[in-house]
């Protein structure tokens, strides 16, 4: 199944759809009945626990909009934690000119405030440093993982979406420099794992105002997903509704003032976003820099 939230033409709220064939059935009222809209947002009952509906009957008789109509946000608004994956592709580890990989980086952590949706805005920080796309596989959990084996892990994968992890090239630690505020699209939907045989077996690709930046394939990880879960799983709890961004293949580049950013994961869709600079500033303004300067 596709899942996502959806605002209607005009509308502010955000609504829960499912998707079927060239409409969107809208469930919102079924699932505010299960429980509290979580971290995961209106999803999150059943992606704690997908046995407490039958999914597959979830929008029979509801009332439908035609895709055409709708617009998405994202499918977790606000995630628990998301985790990323750096250098876990030795072609993007070989363009980055530093020999570390995830092996020895480890995992690292983005704020869940950096996220935005489908057609949504990344705002840059700064005139003056670079700010790059990375297209990604993102993981979200269904089950409560802590310290496990990969041959379980997949057990505890909910479904999987599309991420990019927006990235300025600078000096300081990849929570800052990924989690500025819009730094992290997800999108434009949920496909559950039922539908995803082999999430190692994945087309990445990114364009940027039509010119492809990145094609790659989840089978060129270093870490494949069960292991990221493995591994991840090992340092933290993963709870259910919190996302595992799977890292970038090579192609990484510069995203401007204006572009238009696709990132296509393969069997889940296209997220699609803009790019503005209208808040950006001179990297020497910010504001640690300027109270350094004045002491
Ligand atoms: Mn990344």
């Amino acid at each position: 199944m596709h899942i996502g939230l959806f605002r209607e033409r005009g509308g502010e709220r955000l609504r829960a759809g499912v998707i079927v064939g060239d409409e969107v059935a809208d469930v919102t009222d079924r699932l505010e009945a299960l429980g509290p809209a979580g971290p995961a947002g209106l999803w999150q009952p059943v992606i704690e626990d997908p046995g407490a509906i039958d999914l597959a009957s979830l929008a029979d008789g509801a009332a439908r909009r035609p895709l055409s109509e709708i617009s998405w946000g994202s499918p977790l608004p606000r995630p628990g934690k998301i985790l990323g994956a750096p250098a876990n592709y030795r072609a993007h580890v070989a363009e980055m000119g530093n020999p570390n990989t995830i092996y020895e980086w480890g995992m690292f952590l983005m704020a869940n405030s950096s996220v935005i949706g489908p057609e949504g805005t990344v705002e840059l920080p700064y005139t003056d440093v670079r700010t790059d796309h990375e297209a990604e596989l993102a993981v979200v959990i269904g089950r409560t993982a802590r310290n496990v084996p990969r041959s379980e892990a997949l057990d505890h994968v909910f479904g999987y979406t599309a991420l990019l992890d927006i990235t300025i090239r600078s000096t300081e630690d990849r929570s800052t420099r990924k989690s500025f505020d819009t730094f992290t699209p997800i999108g434009p939907w949920i496909v559950t794992a039922d539908e995803i045989p082999d999430p190692n077996d994945l087309g990445v690709r990114l364009w940027v105002n039509g010119e492809q930046r990145q094609s790659s394939t989840t089978a060129l990880m270093i870490y494949e997903v069960e292991r990221l879960i493995e591994y991840a799983s090992s340092v933290v709890t993963l709870y259910p509704g919190d996302v595992i961004a799977t890292g970038t293949p090579e192609g990484v580049g510069p995203i401007v003032n204006g572009d238009r950013v696709v990132c296509e994961v393969e069997r889940i869709g296209r997220l699609e976003v803009n790019v503005s600079d209208r808040q950006a500033k001179p990297y020497a303004s910010r504001e640690g820099e300027a109270a350094a300067a004045s002491v």
